[in-house]
């Protein structure tokens, strides 16, 4: 872990987080600035920055759990598809130098774009209460 990110910060609950998921290497919660409700985020539990940096044996583990965690975001919201991204460096619009999979769910005709600057906003205390009834389903799955 390292002191300035804020993905460590998450993990050593110095900032609040909506949790969906934990096991021993990775941590999920919903995205605070959503491309759409229900917008999630794994992380891992051992702070490296990118693919590139991160464990090979890592990247092999994080992918089934984003598939537990899209087949319970796709559940919740009856969507239609969902989009796995992971932006890796500054240039490719990652803000947060903390290897992470952003899981999105989609609908037919939604007309998102993956794009930072058309987000949602959660009313107070939305986001909470969405992470405990997605986390219901994600433990099920
Ligand atoms: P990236 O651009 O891939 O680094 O994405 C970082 C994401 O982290 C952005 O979509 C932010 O909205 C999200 N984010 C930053 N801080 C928080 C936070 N405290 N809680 C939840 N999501 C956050
Ligand atoms: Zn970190």
């Amino acid at each position: 872990m390292t002191t300035d990110c804020i993905f460590c910060k998450i993990l050593r609950k110095e900032i609040p987080s909506a949790k969906i998921f934990e096991n021993d290497k990775f941590y999920a919660f919903l995205d605070i600035s959503p491309v759409n409700f229900g917008h999630a985020i794994i992380i891992t539990k051992e702070h490296t920055e990118t693919m590139i940096t991160a464990k090979s044996s890592i990247l092999r583990e994080i992918m089934p759990v984003a598939k537990k965690i899209a087949i319970a975001i796709m559940k919740y919201h009856k969507a239609d598809g969902f989009n796995l991204c992971i932006n890796n460096c500054k240039a490719a619009g990652q803000l947060v130098p903390h290897l992470h999979i952003h899981i999105i769910p989609r609908f037919e005709a939604d007309s998102v774009t993956i794009d930072k600057q058309k987000t949602k906003r959660y009313l107070p205390g939305e986001m909470e209460k969405l992470a405990v009834k997605i986390k219901e389903v994600v433990d099920s799955v």
